[in-house]
């Protein structure tokens, strides 16, 4: 068979009839869609919930485990687990205990509770940073970083990767301009009114070349950067990326940060931690207290003291850091939970033989169809890509976006009862993903590649 894209009527002619069935298995959640729109902008809580493909949106009834149950009492197995928020599976039992028993003791006072020398422990044990702070989510803690680094270091600029998202950080949210190299709009931020060209440079993912010149002036407060990106597809380091780019920094006096919250998934403590790639600080937000809003980001106790003489020396006054609900006790009595019984080895090697027994069933379905597609895996995340080689930039995965043919993939599986993860074709497993689940997924993934082919 050719390996040509499918034609976009077909993909139209079976998305309908996948939106057809779809409202007549989902009537509630259909119902509540339509009702919910009186009190909710686009009828949901989060406009991105809106963002899954399909007639409405999932009224969710519960989730436990790696398995959600929706208002229509379907069951689906979940693999996309919040966008990582789940990464370890919904409401695990010691989280669940420990979420309890602190709901009766104080849930905010501004104050450190009793947990929080523990968990100060655990956070270096886990991640090998020594001094860390908490956040409420990960873009909180990407944001306040790049004002520790810009404050720490006395210098203006932040570099980033084309294609990065480390959440609703306006000096993220930018894109490079190919033609000029230069930092541009991203042209669907909201209300965006900065000019975040003058400080925000922006290169190519795995381009060890533009990263030197852009740091070559001496002006980059830090590169914030995930270890391989996970918001365009996945997009994977060149071997021997991190240990120049890492060198490359140092020489220039730019902090190295690392935003683990997606590549967490990697291995026992993140990716920086299983590459030894020395960051001078690490984000990790989502999964990092089991699904509790709660982000963290530690430093080395060098910078941590380049922090604090920031700090001191700043007038009295509001620092433009933190918020008011940041480590707050219920937080941390969840925090010490995950640390101890989510983090372990034991639940990682479950994860990884989970998702490598995934990625090997797709990838030789995706061959026996003659499909130029590929599966790309990093730990325990793995993304099903419509192109035939793993992209090496954003940029590869611009020029073979399907954007049409994802969405089918999604509302096919989810009618299946099989949930990827919108916007992309990224699946995770869980502690609580069986072997039962995968064979769940590569059966609808049989189905879907007849249905293309017919
Ligand atoms: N960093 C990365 C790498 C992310 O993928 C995301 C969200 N997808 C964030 C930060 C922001 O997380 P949150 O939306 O929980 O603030």
């Amino acid at each position: 068979m050719n390996a040509s894209a499918i034609p976009s009527e077909r993909l139209a002619a079976l998305h309908r009839s996948e939106s057809e069935r779809f409202i007549a298995t989902h009537p509630r959640s259909m119902a509540q869609a339509e009702a919910a729109r009186a009190h909710y902008l686009f009828g949901v809580p989060l406009h991105w919930m809106r963002d899954w493909p399909g007639p409405a949106t999932l009224a969710v009834e519960r989730a436990q485990g790696a398995a959600l149950f929706c208002a229509d009492g379907l069951r689906y197995s979940d693999f996309c687990l919040g966008d990582s928020g789940a990464l370890f599976g919904h409401s695990p039992e010691p989280l669940a205990q420990a979420i309890a028993q602190q709901a009766e003791r104080g849930l905010t006072c501004m104050l450190p509770s009793t947990h929080a020398l523990a968990v100060g422990e655990a956070l270096q044990r886990v991640f090998g940073l020594p001094v860390w702070q908490l956040a409420l989510s990960a873009s909180d803690a990407n944001r306040f970083l790049l004002r520790w680094a810009r404050a720490a270091t006395g210098r203006p600029q932040v570099l980033v990767f084309d294609g990065c998202y480390h959440g609703a950080v306006d000096d993220t949210l930018v894109d490079l301009d190919p033609a000029s190299g230069t930092t541009v709009r991203r042209p669907s931020v909201l209300g965006q009114v900065h000019n975040h060209h003058a400080f925000t440079r922006v290169v190519p993912f795995n381009d060890l070349a533009a990263l030197e010149a852009a740091l070559s002036r001496g002006d980059v407060a830090c590169l914030l950067a995930e270890p391989a990106l996970t918001n365009f597809g996945l997009v994977p380091p060149n071997r021997g990326f991190w240990p120049v780019a890492r060198e490359l920094c140092r020489r220039r006096g730019t902090l190295f940060v690392v935003d683990e919250t997606h590549t967490l998934s990697t291995a026992l403590g993140g990716y920086a931690r299983a590459h030894e790639l020395n960051p001078d600080a690490l984000v990790v937000g989502k999964a990092v207290a089991g699904g509790l809003p709660c982000a963290v980001y530690g430093v080395t106790a060098e910078l941590a003291q380049r922090m604090a003489r920031a700090k001191d020396s700043a007038p009295e006054g509001h620092s433009g850091i933190g918020t008011t609900l940041s480590g707050n006790p219920l937080t941390l009595a969840a925090l010490e939970a995950a640390l101890t019984h989510l983090h372990t080895e034991a639940n990682y090697a479950h994860m990884l033989a989970i998702a490598a027994l995934l990625q090997d069933g797709l990838l030789k379905r995706v061959h026996a169809a003659h499909r130029p597609w590929t599966v790309t895996r990093l730990g325990a995340r793995l993304e099903l890509q419509f192109m035939p080689r793993t992209p090496r930039q954003a940029q590869d995965v611009r020029e073979h976006a399907q954007g049409a043919l994802e969405s089918f993939t999604h509302l096919f599986m989810l009618n299946r009862g099989v949930l990827l993860t919108p916007f992309h074709c990224m699946m995770l497993a869980s502690p609580a993903t069986t072997p039962a689940d995968v064979e769940r997924l590569l059966s609808v993934f049989d189905e879907l590649l007849a249905a293309l082919a017919a």
